[in-house]
């Protein structure tokens, strides 16, 4: 199976991603890891990628489309492979579809996890951080067993400025201006495979297995 995941911040992804790949046994390729390991490993676009974010320059579609080709030529990617995290945008989106034309592969499905907007406001604004030890809370589904304290040294619970209600509604904003086009480019290729992750986990993976079958 050749495939591609995407979803909203919060809407469970990753957790999605881990157990799909083990139960198909592919290999996933997250392209966030992927750029960490290339620059890290000095390979030739991964300097590449280097320049451009030491500069503080974006780094060009075609530099990451580069470094995608590379990880997809590997042998462990020959029986299947779940792209995770690319590509971001329609132009991207193209640019994939030419190199892997070029290798001879064909995507069989583009998972999209789905999740209202007001429940991944929930997800992403509920999270606590002990200001003492760091240990983390969220405020619906790990609660702490005494509101504002921590469990471990009774440290006061804070909400980091990044997790308000401003900060995620905008970042959720990007976020669909980004995808909403591409979710349309693969539901017009016949690819698009819409899952309703406001369930749980398991019923998630569950329902993305029966997607592609
Ligand atoms: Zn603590």
């Amino acid at each position: 199976m050749k495939l591609l995941i995407m979803g909203p911040p919060g809407a469970g992804k990753g957790t999605q991603a881990e157990a799909l790949v083990k139960e198909l046994r592919i290999t996933h390729i997250s392209t966030g890891d992927m750029f960490r390991a290339a620059i890290k490993e000095g390979t030739e676009m991964g300097k590449k990628a280097k320049e451009y974010m030491d500069k503080g320059e974006l780094v060009p579609d075609e530099v990451v489309v580069g470094m995608v080709k590379d990880r997809l030529s590997q042998p462990d990617c020959a029986g299947g492979f779940l792209l995770d995290g690319f590509p971001r945008t329609v132009p991207q989106a193209e640019a994939l579809d030419e190199t892997l034309q070029s290798m001879g592969i064909a995507l069989d499905g583009v998972i999209n996890i789905a999740v209202p907007r007001e429940r991944l406001m929930e997800r992403l604004t509920g999270r606590r951080i002990c200001r003492s030890c760091g240990a983390s809370y969220h405020v619906i589904f790990n609660p702490p067993r005494e509101a504002g304290k921590c469990n471990t040294c009774g440290g006061e619970l804070y909400q980091r400025s990044d997790d308000n209600e401003v900060a995620v509604a905008n970042r959720l904003d990007v976020y669909e201006a980004q995808t909403q086009p591409l979710i349309e480019y693969y539901a017009g290729q016949g690819l698009l495979k819409n899952i309703n992750g406001d369930q749980e986990i398991k019923k998630v993976l569950t329902d993305v297995l029966a997607s592609l079958k």
